[in-house]
């Protein structure tokens, strides 16, 4: 039997199911999670969500937003490690390996559940019975979209489910802009919004949702703590702990803050450096000859797409930065081709 057929034979009749994502999940997350959600409780399932952390109140309008179990929060915990226990099936969404859910990595190695794994990263770690997992993906949502498409099941598809996979596929792909923006990412959504998904409304839930805190914390940001190395294609923004809390920053404030860098004329490697409680959390996002991901990897902790990705630092902002720097000199010619930089 083929994985897929065998994936279909486990779905086949009710099951208890645990839904996961990689914390701080942004809207392909927590989009992919509430859409299979919602497709697997019209099939019959008992269906769990369970985050690694909270995050940002533009995403609460996705169906099912209500029952979101956040594993960070102490009263949660207790629950969400029953349904964990209890699961027949696991879904691992929108991330590839196993850290990027925090403590619930390990319970999710240890457990005998069927696991599944859907996700557009690279090198997915060997962590599932059914992996249904490609880079060419935009967004996790579109392979969600796929995968039910596949089973045969696309009339299950409701203006709900459409709105949260539609919302994932929009902002992994940047609004439509990154270089990610494939036909087949134009033919999904085409297909969401005959489904029932209204475009300028997610669009105006996401993009269109600001506290005049966040407007002044990025007004702020770029006015003051805005770094542009022209020589090095470069620009970053250094946030601290104390800049946060003067501008009472909460859980999404920061995204897109690091895309204002990246659209400086010239500029082809852009990061963000916030100073969070447990460490210094990074976001990188690059022009398209420029991938960002292995610079990650290899000297951040971290990981992530070709044009965006993300990693960590132990160290303090000022040092943290200054690593930054001195590595992006050192791998300039790695970084950036003969090619990128005669193009600039
Ligand atoms: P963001 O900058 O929006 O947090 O993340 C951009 C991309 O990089 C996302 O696809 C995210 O999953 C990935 N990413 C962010 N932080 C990390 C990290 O610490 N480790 C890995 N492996 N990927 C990350
Ligand atoms: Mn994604």
């Amino acid at each position: 039997m083929d994985a897929l057929a065998s994936f279909k034979k486990e779905i086949s009749t009710p099951k208890k199911i645990f839904i996961t994502t990689h914390v701080k999940p942004d809207a392909d997350a927590l989009g992919s999670s509430l859409g299979m959600a919602n497709y697997l409780i019209k099939k019959g399932h008992e269906v769990s969500v369970v985050t690694p952390s909270d995050y940002p109140s533009f995403l609460n309008w996705m169906k099912g937003n209500d029952d979101v179990l956040d594993f960070s929060k102490p009263e949660h915990q207790e629950i969400a490690t029953q349904k964990l226990e209890e699961a027949d099936i696991i879904f691992c969404l929108d991330f590839s390996v196993l850290n990027r859910v925090n403590e619930l990595g390990e319970m999710i190695r240890e457990s005998k559940a069927y696991v599944v794994n859907i996700d557009h990263h690279q090198d997915p770690e060997d962590f599932a019975d059914f992996e249904y997992s490609s880079t060419k993906a935009a967004a996790t949502c579109e392979l969600v979209y796929e995968l039910i498409d596949e089973l045969g099941d696309k009339d299950l598809i409701d203006k709900d489910i459409a709105e949260c996979l539609y919302a994932g596929i929009m902002t992994d792909t940047g609004g439509f802009r990154h270089p990610n923006t494939t036909k087949n990412v134009h033919l999904v959504v085409a297909e969401l919004i005959d489904l029932g998904a209204n475009s300028s409304q997610i669009a105006n839930w996401i993009y269109d949702s600001n506290s005049v805190n966040r407007l002044k914390f990025i007004g702020f940001a770029i006015s003051r703590r805005l770094i542009v190395r022209e020589d090095l294609h470069t620009a970053y923004f250094a946030i601290s702990k104390k800049d946060l809390k003067k501008y009472q920053s909460q859980t999404g404030d920061t995204e897109g803050l690091v895309n204002y860098a990246l659209s400086l004329d010239g500029i082809k490697l852009a990061a963000l450096f916030s100073e969070r409680e447990d460490g210094i959390k990074i976001s990188f996002r690059s022009s398209s000859e420029v991938a960002v991901n292995k610079f990650a990897a290899k000297f951040f902790n971290g990981g992530g797409h070709k044009n965006a990705s993300g990693g960590k630092s132990t160290l303090g902002l000022k040092e943290t930065v200054e690593r930054f720097e001195s590595l992006v000199e050192e791998n300039s010619e790695s970084l950036f081709s003969e090619e990128a930089i005669s193009a600039s």
